[in-house]
């Protein structure tokens, strides 16, 4: 079985959609097709629950420029008169039970209901779509077997036992149509996996059916070794281990989900990063295999806070860590840098909304010192921390820059520099031509 995912550009058009169905019936393959909602929507609809949560009678507006997007897009997608009526009818369906939910209310667990109509509207015309084009197509709908826990995270067991038994009823269906992004949770509530979340129920679908391959495709040729929308002159990378994509995925590469490598790793199932508008193209597979070779790639996170707490009575003593640490823990702050010395330690933070109360719970121990607006930059390779020379050439790149943390070897595949943002730019363009030539 072969796992493809479309993100929401590559189904953002009657045009695009059809262009996908060509992509995913061409091969002959069976294949499972995992679909976001058609661009712009989760954004729409995400912008729809703020004007109703605060009460702004523009919501019933949006909403309905909305549903005329739709209807645009139906009149364009089908062939047949049938075919149009069909997809009207889809349309009509979910709008109305969107307008039924904004007359009530409201309360916040009808959030997740109105963002899945996005996935559930776009999975049924384009399932429409393949059937009108007499492709063995079936639509088999994640709220069946996409299960989150009671902390929000995928139950990849209970995915498992779900999906290989509905697969059974699917045996002689060519192209199995499913939403990315939406799921169940532990009380059999709708939910989702967080925003982004379709490349996840992708590697989750491959992990729980042991896919030969997942495929995600784009509008970009895979994973490019520096961050294209900073930096001219990028190229993609042909091959990245688990453990190099996991660090550039949660560091910034914005063409995958943080966390759907972890799956597609834990089940050793190869993930392909390919490109909709350019197919031919090669794009970056990721795989279990390692190949000790120089730098692969630079990403970028922004909106990091770093935090420096000074005390003199961290000298010799044990203990101090352990007291810093349960103030984040409390406030479920995850900390992503450390460096310390002998009487300072610095951290860094990407979510500042307990800022205050984490500043006010440590400052007993030290003198506390704050930096906003930093970005960590993130170089990532096999065995990186082990080559000789490495850290010369980045330091050579970054001369005229300065550096507010080092994290070195916490990790065989990944430096990580603390900068002010405003140098950002900078030290992507300079490490571009110091690490790669480029
Ligand atoms: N439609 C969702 C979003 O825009 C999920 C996804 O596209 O991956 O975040
Ligand atoms: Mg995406």
């Amino acid at each position: 079985m072969l796992v493809y995912k479309f993100g929401g550009t590559s189904v953002g058009s009657a045009e695009r959609m059809k262009h996908v169905q060509q992509l995913v019936s061409q091969d002959g393959e069976r294949k499972i097709v995992v679909l976001s909602a058609v661009s712009g929507t989760t954004n729409a609809l995400v912008e729809i629950i703020q004007h109703f949560a605060n009460g702004n009678d523009q919501t019933l507006h949006l909403v309905r420029a909305l549903k005329e997007k739709y209807g645009l897009l139906v009149t364009e997608l089908y062939a047949t008169d049938e075919g149009v009526r069909n997809g009207n009818s889809v349309v009509e369906r979910h709008f109305d039970e969107l307008e039924k939910l904004l007359s009530q209310p409201y309360y916040s667990k009808m959030e997740k209901v109105i963002l899945a109509q996005g996935e559930l509207i776009s999975t049924q015309l384009f399932t429409a779509l393949l059937k009108e084009r007499g492709i063995n197509a079936q639509l088999l709908p994640a709220l069946d077997f996409m299960y989150i826990d009671e902390n929000g995270e995928p139950d990849l067991r209970q995915i498992e036992e779900r999906i290989s038994r509905l697969l059974n009823g699917f045996a002689d269906v060519d192209i199995i149509v499913t939403q990315g992004y939406i799921c169940r949770n532990n009380t059999g509530g709708i939910d989702n996996l967080r925003r982004g979340g379709s490349d996840y129920t992708a590697t989750l679908i491959g992990a729980a059916t042991k896919a030969e391959e997942v495929q995600i495709w784009t509008d970009i040729d895979g994973v490019h070794n520096n961050d294209p929308r900073i930096v001219e002159n990028t190229r993609p990378i042909a091959q990245l281990s688990f453990e190099e994509a996991g660090e550039l995925a949660y560091f910034g590469a914005k063409v995958l989900h943080p966390n759907c490598i972890f799956p597609a790793q834990q089940r050793n199932v190869p993930v392909r990063l390919k490109n909709t508008m350019n197919p031919e193209a090669d794009g970056t597979l990721i795989t279990g295999e390692k190949n000790p070779q120089a730098v692969k790639a630079i990403a970028v996170k922004d909106g990091i806070t770093a935090i420096k707490i000074k005390s003199t009575r961290m000298v010799l003593a044990y203990g101090f860590l352990r007291k810093v640490f349960e103030v984040f823990e409390k406030y479920k702050t995850p900390v992503d840098m450390i460096t310390t010395s002998e009487i300072a330690v610095s951290l860094s933070i990407d979510n500042p909304d307990h800022l205050e109360e984490i500043i006010r719970d440590i400052s007993p121990y030290g003198y506390i010192e704050v930096d906003r607006e930093q970005s960590i930059v993130c170089i990532v390779g096999d065995f990186v921390a082990e080559r000789k020379g490495v850290g010369k050439d980045i330091f050579r790149a970054l001369d005229q820059i300065p550096i507010r943390m080092i994290s070195y070897g916490g990790s065989k595949n990944n430096i990580s520099i603390l900068i002010d943002t405003q140098f950002k730019k900078e030290a992507l363009i300079t490490l571009n031509k110091e690490l790669f030539n480029l």
